[in-house]
């Protein structure tokens, strides 16, 4: 039976899991199992009409051993502490497998952003910024989009930092619109990481990606960028869904149509020419490749048995419990983790950065073809951890070399003592 799903609890099972296989000083845990810094803040908004409306805002660091925290910001009605320091955890061990120098972020806001207007939107923006800015900068925590959350959000907060601190601060959040130091190709970056690790696992697989079928839950920036550059590579779409249902053609889906009706209706729930599905069925159809892009605990103990996919790529943060996981591991299902299939966002948010400290500006073929490097380069050093290690998947992998690199730079700074053992440290560098 499932337990509660509570995200939080499943990152602390995930990094005392490559604790334990690592077998890392019982001090790497206790520091890393809760945040650094988590932060409750009020935010009261005045509304159109005159009203004030009271928010609640989150902002949590959980570790910066290896540089400034980093993660987005969600505004979502079912946000919650415990979501956000479950995904400001994942930060911590997405940045560290990859291997750029951040810690890990992340910030939430309990709101259903829908029912704002653009002017409320904004004023809720700068006022979360107004909150959070004693703890964050660009030396410090850099904010970035996430659910709900997109470049013009964080142009607003980035003018807001930049009016409190009285001088322009492009480098404090990324994800911003080309004209005030945006990176090319950030917007598309985290689909495109994930393009890249399935063109990598469907190699793996031996399935041949011009012609497998793909199934896409979620349908915004992560969903539908993959869904575009995916059709793009001649790969068959199958299906696609949003928060109001999904859609399914076995014939396959042409997602630049679907994004036309979904700018036309505001979803792709009625496309014509497809099966009106749920997102519960949409999970459970027979395809060669699954990328949930939506939200957490999508593939659980409920649903896992019926789940057809050959390989599932997480888009999304968190969306396979551990149960679901190691179901997933007896079917053998290979999963790519999260913290691998979804770091593209970040990397670019660290070009980004880069490029507004170094006040020079990259081409999107730079951009690209240094985050192709580097995600094939993740996928490879998990891959061939998950080959070499027998009884673990590629989540425990990913965690490992993620633990390992965040667990030497706490013991180099004298946060913990001798952590590390030595043969382990050499057989696993993440360099
Ligand atoms: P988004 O707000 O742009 O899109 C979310 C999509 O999911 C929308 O289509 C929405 O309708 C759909 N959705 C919401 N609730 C749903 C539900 N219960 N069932 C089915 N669909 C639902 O968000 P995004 O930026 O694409 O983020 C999606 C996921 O990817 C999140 O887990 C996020 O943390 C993760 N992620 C995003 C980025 C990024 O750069 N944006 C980077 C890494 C990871």
């Amino acid at each position: 039976m499932s337990q509660k799903l509570n995200s939080f609890e499943i990152a602390q099972q995930q990094l005392r899991m490559a604790v334990d296989k690592l077998e890392l000083d019982a001090s790497v845990y206790e520091v890393l199992k809760n945040p650094k810094r988590s932060m409750t803040v009020v935010i009261p908004v005045r509304m159109d009409d005159g009203s004030t409306r009271v928010f609640t805002g989150y902002r949590v660091q959980h570790n910066d051993a290896l540089g400034p925290a980093k993660g987005g910001v969600r505004f979502h009605q079912d946000v919650n502490l415990d979501e956000v320091k479950a995904l400001a955890t994942w930060m911590t061990f997405k940045c560290a497998v990859v291997g750029i120098p951040y810690g890990g972020g992340k910030g939430g806001v309990i709101v259903d952003p829908e029912e704002l207007s653009r002017a409320e939107l904004e004023r809720l923006s700068r006022g979360y910024i107004q909150a959070i800015a004693p703890v964050i900068g660009p030396d410090k925590d850099i904010p970035a989009p996430d659910v709900n959350t997109n470049a013009q959000i964080m142009a607003w907060m980035m003018d807001e930092f930049s009016l409190i601190k009285q001088h322009n601060s492009f480098g404090v959040i990324t994800g911003k619109p080309l004209i005030i130091g945006g990176s090319l190709g950030r917007t598309e970056a985290t689909a495109q990481g994930v393009v890249y690790v399935t063109e990598d696992m469907t190699k793996a697989k031996n399935i041949e990606l011009e012609k497998a079928t793909v199934v896409i839950q979620g349908f915004g920036n992560v969903g539908s960028y993959a869904a575009k550059i995916l059709f793009d590579k001649k790969a068959k779409i199958v299906a696609l869904s949003d928060v109001k249902g999904g859609i399914y053609n076995p014939k396959g889906l042409n997602p630049y149509k679907v994004s036309e009706h979904v700018a036309a209706t505001g979803s792709v729930v009625n496309y014509v020419g497809a099966k009106n599905i749920t997102n519960g069925e949409l999970l459970e159809l027979e395809c060669d490749v699954l990328i949930p892009a939506a939200l957490e605990n999508q593939i659980t103990d409920q649903n896992v048995d019926n789940i057809k996919a050959r390989i599932i790529v997480e888009g999304a943060n968190g969306p396979t419990t551990p149960e679901a996981d190691k179901i997933l591991e007896q079917k053998g299902i290979p999963v790519v983790p999260d913290i691998v299939a979804n770091a593209g966002g970040v990397t670019v948010s660290y070009f980004e950065w880069v490029q507004n400290n170094m006040g020079y500006y990259w081409s999107e073929e730079e951009v690209n073809n240094r985050l192709g490097q580097i995600m094939h380069t993740v996928f490879n050093r998990t891959y061939e951890l998950y080959r070499s290690n027998k009884g673990i998947n590629m989540r425990v992998a990913a965690y490992m070399l993620a633990v390992q690199r965040v667990a030497e730079g706490m013991q180099v700074r004298g946060w913990i003592g001798t952590a590390l053992p030595k043969q382990k440290a050499t057989r696993i560098s993440a360099k």
